[in-house]
């Protein structure tokens, strides 16, 4: 077990990385953060932040050195920078489990290969491959395969026509084409698993996107018991398979009635921020016991909650080029709202700059408070 005071490396300076940090300080542990911005949320608050590229070499030997662990909070960082420090201290996730939540290649075969439920795709590597794959794909969405995020590095596309134009548009770099799947809803599963293979769950979330973005998570979720215990399954299994020590999030598709995984975050997941709020222990909390090797967390929920993101296009409701802060008196004329914001300096259009969470007993309630609050505050549809 590592126990305060001892140094904790975070790869990664970003929201999922403060509260982090914040868990972390408020457990006792010192904290050093990796991030190459010197505006960096998590950097800021950090006991140590070195601004330096993922893979500077000098950083990583004051990681090893300092750290008694490291864990990210970014999946992009690079799989070797996880393998190097994984010769000095424990990493945990490790370089495998995130080498293949990065690239969404590496993640469907995975998927494929453990028998894991996902929707029909294609591999696409070179323009050829968009013209041989199977016509059934269409209407289709065209991913690149690394770095994507938030809805960027993905075009829509009605036919091999539309998808050869976005495929040269995005460089010709690796892509998967996935089938357009009608969606009944969108779940997630956020756990956390221990060294010993202990699994503690988070309750389902419900996930509303608005264009490509997370932007309303709901607990409990309105989806059958069955459905969200199928689904804690499958996570359990994706966890398991990648011998998973952290906090992880799995998001699924509902679609006609049957469970198919989207994708695999290595992290803390933007669906598990009402966790600060509603649960006994947070994801980020969990997160540094499993990295500690500390007994996981009680991760029930003491309320249903609703999350509302925070995009930067707030800023920006009455001139397009100036920024003008939100009016953040009408979210905390809410007794039952917690707002987050994560410190960032520059607002831009969907950008993450924070998030808040309305908990209560009555979801009904709960939900028409944090839709009216999102509308308050200049959130739109
Ligand atoms: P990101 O990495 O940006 O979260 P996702 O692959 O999760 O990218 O896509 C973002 C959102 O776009 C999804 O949550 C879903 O709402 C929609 N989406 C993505 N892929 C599909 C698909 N194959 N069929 C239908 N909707 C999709
Ligand atoms: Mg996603």
């Amino acid at each position: 077990m590592i126990l305060p005071p001892a140094t904790l490396g975070m790869l990664g300076g970003g929201q999922l990385g403060r509260f982090f940090v914040m868990a972390a300080h408020e457990m006792g542990y010192q904290v050093v953060v990796l991030d190459p911005d010197t505006n960096s949320p998590a950097g800021k608050i950090a006991d140590r932040h070195l601004c330096a590229a993922y893979d500077d070499q000098d950083a990583l030997n004051v990681l090893a050195e300092t750290c008694a662990a490291v864990t990210t909070e970014f999946e992009n960082v690079p799989a070797d920078t996880l393998a190097y420090l994984a010769k000095f201290v424990p990493v945990r996730p490790g370089a495998e489990a995130v080498a293949i939540c990065q690239n969404r290649m590496k993640e469907k075969g995975f998927l494929k290969a453990n028998g894991l439920p996902h929707g029909p795709y294609a591999e696409i590597h070179k323009e050829e491959d968009l013209k041989t794959c199977d016509g059934a794909l269409f209407p289709a969405i065209l991913k690149v395969a690394r770095f994507g995020y938030d809805g960027k590095g993905q075009a829509r596309v009605v036919n091999r026509e539309e998808a050869i134009v976005a495929f040269q548009g995005f460089k010709h770099e690796a892509c998967v084409l996935e089938a357009m799947l009608p969606l009944d809803y969108e779940v997630s599963v956020v756990l956390a698993r221990s060294a010993s293979g202990e699994i503690k769950y988070f309750p389902v979330a419900e996930n509303q996107h608005t264009r490509g973005i997370l932007d309303v998570s709901i607990v409990p979720a309105r989806a059958s018991g069955c459905m969200m215990g199928d689904a804690q399954e499958v996570a359990a299994t994706v966890a398991a398979k990648m011998n998973y020590i952290g906090t992880l999030g799995v998001e699924f598709f509902v679609t006609r009635g049957q469970l198919v995984v989207n994708e695999m975050a290595p992290r803390p997941h933007n669906s598990g921020h009402y966790t600060l709020d509603a649960c006994v222990t947070d994801q980020y909390e969990q997160q540094v016991r499993a990295l500690c090797d500390l007994p996981l967390g009680d991760a029930s929920a003491h309320s249903a909650a609703v999350m509302v993101n925070i995009l930067g296009d707030i800023w920006f409701l009455d001139d397009s080029h100036h920024a003008k802060e939100p009016d953040w008196a009408k979210l905390y004329a809410v007794p039952n709202l917690k707002l987050h914001l994560y410190g960032k300096h520059h607002a831009r259009p969907g950008r993450k700059m924070g998030h808040f969470t309305v908990i209560g007993n009555d979801a009904a309630e709960v939900q028409a408070t944090a839709l009216a609050a999102r509308s308050a505050i200049g959130i739109r549809d």
